[in-house]
């Protein structure tokens, strides 16, 4: 066995449907008096709906995050912030909201609680993704992990169906890359095969509910909800435990350089990379390939095109004359990889995703 090293954040995990009422209890238990509660426009209700449960603790709301954390939005957050004083914040959504609560704790170290909408999964890593005049950086630092998340699955049974598939698949491709990540550890591996295999069942059962009353086809709903948050939790931590490679690269720099939508483009690059990949680590990507069927690329592949995911660049409105400068882009700064490529590697992978064949 290969030695290895593990590290897990503090942090603290409260699941259950409707838990978001334990809010409160969460922020006193941090010591904290004085709460900034966060959300998109989208989920300004829910949030008021969270600050409701804050009681006397809340002392202020911003309901302007906006995605991949823009720093102007982030400095006028902060004014709200400083202005009430606030020791705290509480956000409310997804990956977004919570992009904004970590530049907020990492501008004033405030204490973090975070009450996730959707399987981003960042509420359980270090790294924070900033926009700066159109440029997207990444840092990370034990300040940015929150103190407390509190995953409630009844706050995703309103994500709408697709956007479901999509987040899901973003959360799937945390684990299938945690899987042959070079500081992987036993541990980091375990939690991403559990984590694939809760989302493969949720996502499958979300997508096909069936039942022969109301009332089975709700608990089978409720339940596809339960399991898909706690893969999500599961895949974040991989995410946030080890370092990514090839599949995230590609998707930042094609979200990046042509404004792609976050969880989609991983959706549809996910069966391409792990394919690319498998082709050299066969042997680390077998357990995945067991949970998909087959090998875990095209396995992958099937289950994406199964669940009615996107399975084309073409489908996200990619022009496939943007694909020369983005494979440029992607390998113009060297980072590790379990399989070395060249330019033209990424370039032949990325037409084999414009066109969603494998
Ligand atoms: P998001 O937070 O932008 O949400 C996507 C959309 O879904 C929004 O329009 C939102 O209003 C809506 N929504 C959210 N919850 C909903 C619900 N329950 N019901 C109905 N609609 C709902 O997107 P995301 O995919 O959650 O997160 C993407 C962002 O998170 C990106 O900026 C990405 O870079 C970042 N991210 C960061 C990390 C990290 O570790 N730093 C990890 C993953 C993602």
């Amino acid at each position: 066995m290969q030695g290895f090293t593990h590290a897990q954040g503090p942090l603290r995990v409260v699941f259950g449907r409707g838990d978001r009422s334990r809010a409160g209890e969460e922020v006193a238990r941090l010591g904290c008096e004085r709460a900034l509660v966060l959300s998109t426009p989208g989920r300004a209700a829910t949030a008021e709906e969270v600050r409701g449960h804050l009681g006397g603790r809340a002392v202020a709301t911003f309901d302007g995050a906006r995605r991949h954390t823009p720093v102007e939005v982030t400095e006028t957050a902060l004014e709200v912030l400083r202005d009430a004083r606030a020791d705290c914040v509480v956000a409310v959504g997804g990956g977004s909201t919570t992009g904004l609560g970590k530049a907020l704790a990492a501008r004033t170290g405030v204490a973090q609680v975070v009450i996730p909408t959707t399987y981003a999964g960042s509420e359980v890593t270090e790294v924070l993704g900033e926009t700066i005049g159109g440029v997207k950086t990444t840092r990370r630092g034990p300040e940015i992990l929150p103190e407390v998340v509190i995953y409630d699955p009844e706050l995703t049974d309103s994500l709408p169906v697709s956007l479901s598939v999509t987040s899901g698949l973003n959360a799937m491709a945390h684990a299938s890359e945690g899987v042959y990540a070079g500081d992987s550890t036993p541990l980091t591996t375990l939690i991403a095969l559990e984590g694939l295999r809760a989302l493969r069942d949720a996502l499958t059962g979300l997508t096909g509910v069936q039942g022969t009353g109301e009332h089975a086809r709700e608990d089978a709903h409720r339940d596809a909800r339960d399991h898909a948050l706690y893969g999500a939790w599961l895949c974040g931590l991989v995410l946030g435990g080890v370092s990514m490679s090839i599949h995230h690269k590609l998707c930042h720099t094609l979200g990046a350089a042509l404004d792609l939508p976050h969880a989609e483009t991983h959706a549809v690059l996910l069966p391409h990379t792990t394919a690319f990949v498998e082709q050299a680590l066969p042997e680390a990507l077998a357990p995945v390939g067991a949970l998909f069927g087959g090998s875990a690329g095209a396995g992958l592949h099937t289950f994406a095109a199964s669940l009615g995911a996107p399975t084309r660049l073409a489908d996200l409105g990619v022009d496939d004359g943007d694909l020369d400068d983005v494979a440029t882009l992607a390998t113009a700064n060297p980072y590790w990889s379990p399989r070395p490529f060249t330019r033209d590697d990424v370039r032949a992978l990325l037409q084999r995703a414009w066109e969603g064949v494998l």
